[in-house]
């Protein structure tokens, strides 16, 4: 610090801002940066201390606010940009004693002394004001219900015919969103101001001074006096101080609204302003620092509850959703088609989102709920978001049919789309919301000669005018999806991913199952039609001779018995002739039935062709076989058949291996002994043993033949 130096402070570099000059209901005194010289007063500063600017400027501060007060300032200047609170003292002034505040702040090299004349009336009265609409701020359960709460807290307090909240969007763009006001009034409730068409002072304050105060715009504006060392050039922009004078494009807004005292309050958000307090009077308003203190103060306290009660309607809102969800998480067990999804949750997920319809696309299913656009396009729908959007987070916008991506699909009444991707392997599966078209009705206003954004309203050369005709119907937009919904929506998209997957899954498990069954189904039939008679069921010709060569060489290697017998119906012919071709099956069937039923697990049976069948009888000898045979030749002689009224009889030939057969050998000593039978009588059982001239009598023939 150059504490001990008494010279001037260096010349400051100069700038082209465009100067300063304040509102004459303060004064204004600009120091060095160690507050010990004045090196700029305000014109207006004999009106407020009682002494000329020219016996201000360049004199140290002591001699100017006196020795105490410059010592307090000094005091609590130290390591910061401005004082916490203002400083107030007394003056003779005009013959009489005038108590003053002094407010402090540094801007660059230099501390900005901000005078003003205080008017200590009713101070017991304002705190009783500022005390109740502070509990009726904190007592507010609504963000709605507490910018009601704000706007006629600080109507109330400040005694301005129009209190006004201002939000800005993420454009800069504002729009009054909560308003009270003097019957006489023009509402400006619900009326939208271009960014472009916001003076700087509106379009989210100004940091340092969160407060604006203009209490007569058309008094003249106070300029200071010019630095005495040229070197100490730079003039002082604007910013520099709270008692600013308006521009001249805050001058012509507010003349195009018709009001001639303004005090504004910035409310921060989180992110930038989130808004702006404004008091509109159209008469020059005279409003003490305290109220405009007391103001601060409540507008402070109001957003903070705003904010809080913003995060509880959220936290509400994400718990719902998060309750829905977890509802469906517990369904995981129990798998369901969309459909049944949409049907059994999509009514909740409607009203938390405020959506008008939805669509769940998974896999190749599609199911959707209330109002959606025709199904016809939610398939190119698909196709548009596949190949636009890349990443996992949600699709949205409140303008389908301005969208670059949507903008050629007649998607209405659908106006606004969010559109989660299901995190599935496909990437073409998603949960889709649309919202309608919200009827609405936007008041635009700008300002004479400004530039026209593309897609903002037109200008309009007189804005008093321009309030009641800029009104834009807005058609072709819905509300816009907040970016808690969009959360939101990302939590709900993941269960109902694992939801719709598992059903999925579930689904393909049961095809899989169906077709393994049908599969089978198709084995056993195709093995019928390879091995069974497809008349009688026996097995047939190509099988009981696999089973014969089979039983054969295990005879062969264990020398084990093996005989063969074959039947061959008696007089066939006349059955088929007499009683048709039908009736004949059915003898033919229910022989195969009464043979099957009579023989044991290790014999088989197979149709040799025609009305021939054979058996395989497994390690039985001759002797055996002829007892077989001739139970099997009475079972049948005595079969009643329906249809058929008389006796089926067969003639049986048995024969039996012997070492060195081959199928060949064992069924033509079978067939032989079987025409024997034929020959002596038929409805009988021959067996090779009775073999007198059987070679004499009968060539051998192929199996099958017609006897
Ligand atoms: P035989 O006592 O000498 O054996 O006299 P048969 O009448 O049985 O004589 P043959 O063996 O020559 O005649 C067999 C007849 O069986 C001829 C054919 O029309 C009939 N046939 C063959 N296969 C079938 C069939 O699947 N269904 C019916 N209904 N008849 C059949
Ligand atoms: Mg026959
Ligand atoms: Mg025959």
């Amino acid at each position: 610090m150059q504490s001990t130096s008494t010279s001037l402070p260096e010349p400051m570099s100069t700038d082209a801002d465009a100067g300063l000059t304040i509102q004459s209901y303060g004064g204004l005194l600009v120091a060095d940066a160690e507050a010990r010289y004045v090196l700029q007063a305000s014109r207006n500063l004999a009106g407020l201390l009682g002494r000329a600017p020219g016996e201000a400027v360049d004199r140290p501060l002591e001699q100017v606010i006196g020795a105490r007060l410059t010592h307090r300032l000094r005091l609590e200047l130290q390591g910061a940009t401005r004082l916490t609170a203002p400083l107030t003292f007394s003056r003779w002034v005009g013959g009489r004693n005038r108590r003053l505040q002094l407010m402090a702040h540094r801007h660059g090299e230099r501390v900005m002394l901000e005078l003003e004349p205080l008017t200590g009336s009713g101070r017991r009265r304002l705190l009783g004001a500022v005390n109740q609409w502070l509990t009726r701020v904190a007592g507010a359960s609504h963000p709605d219900a507490l910018l009601e709460v704000l706007v006629a807290g600080v109507r109330d307090m400040t005694g301005y015919p129009r209190v006004v909240v201002y939000g800005f969007d993420g454009l800069g763009h504002a729009a009054a969103v909560a308003e009270s006001r003097h019957a006489a009034c023009p509402s400006l409730l619900g009326q939208r101001f271009a960014a472009h068409a916001l003076p700087p002072h509106l379009q989210g304050g100004d940091g340092d001074f969160p407060v604006y105060y203009l209490p007569d715009a058309a008094a003249p504006a106070v300029a200071l006096t010019p630095p005495r060392d040229p070197r100490q050039g730079a003039r002082l922009a604007p910013q520099a101080s709270a008692l600013r004078a308006p521009s001249a494009a805050l001058r012509r807004f507010l003349d195009g609204i018709g009001v001639t005292s303004l005090l504004a309050v910035s409310m921060p958000g989180d992110a930038g302003v989130w808004g702006m307090l404004v008091c509109h009077s159209d008469t020059a308003v005279a409003l003490s620092p305290t109220r405009r203190d007391a103001t601060h103060t409540l507008v402070q306290m109001a957003i903070q509850r705003l904010f809080l009660l913003k995060a509880r309607v959220e936290a509400g809102f994400l718990q719902r959703v998060r309750d829905s969800r977890d509802l469906l998480s517990e369904q995981r067990g129990q798998p369901q088609s969309p459909r049944a999804l949409l049907a059994t949750h999509g009514g909740e997920w409607l009203e938390l989102f405020r959506a008008a319809g939805a669509v769940l696309v998974h896999g190749h299913e599609l199911a959707t709920l209330g109002t959606v656009p025709p199904a016809s396009l939610i398939d190119p729908l698909v196709e548009r978001l596949a190949g636009a959007h890349h990443h996992a987070g949600p699709w949205h916008t409140h303008r389908l049919g301005e969208h670059p991506v949507t903008a050629d699909l007649p998607l209405a009444p659908a106006c606004g789309l969010l559109a989660i991707p299901l995190p599935t392997e496909s990437g073409r599966d998603w949960l889709m919301l649309f919202r309608a078209a919200q009827a609405d009705s936007h008041c635009w206003s700008g300002m004479p000669g400004s530039a026209r954004p593309a897609a903002g309203p037109p200008a309009c050369p007189v804005l008093r005018d321009a309030l009641a005709d800029w009104q834009r119907a807005v058609q072709d937009s819905s509300d816009a999806w907040e970016r808690i919904e969009r959360l939101a929506a990302m939590d709900l998209a993941e269960v109902l991913a694992i939801v719709a997957s598992a059903h999925e899954i579930a689904g393909l498990n049961r095809e899989l199952r169906q077709e393994k069954a049908s599969l089978a189904e198709a084995n056993r039939r195709l093995e019928r039609l390879a091995l069974r008679d497809p008349l009688t069921g026996a097995y047939n010709r190509y099988r009981i001779e696999q089973t014969l060569d089979a039983e054969l060489s295990a005879a062969e290697r264990y020398a084990r018995d093996c005989a063969l017998l074959l039947f061959d119906v008696d007089h066939f012919k006349r059955v088929n002739d007499g009683h048709g071709h039908e009736v004949g099956d059915r003898v033919l069937i229910a022989l195969t039935e009464a043979i099957g039923s009579a023989l044991r697990g290790c014999d088989y049976l197979g149709r040799w062709g025609g009305e021939e069948f054979v058996v395989v009888a497994s390690s039985t000898p001759l002797s055996e076989a002829c007892r077989l045979a001739e139970r099997l030749r009475a079972l049948i002689a005595g079969l009643e058949i329906d249809g058929y009224p008389e006796s089926v009889t067969v003639s049986v030939g048995v024969a039996a291996w012997r070492p060195g057969d081959d199928r060949k050998s064992l069924v033509a000593r079978a067939d032989r002994a079987m025409y024997r039978a034929k020959r002596q009588g038929r409805n009988r059982v021959v067996s090779q043993a009775d073999r007198a001239n059987e070679g004499a009598q009968r060539p051998a023939r192929p199996p099958g033949e017609a006897t």
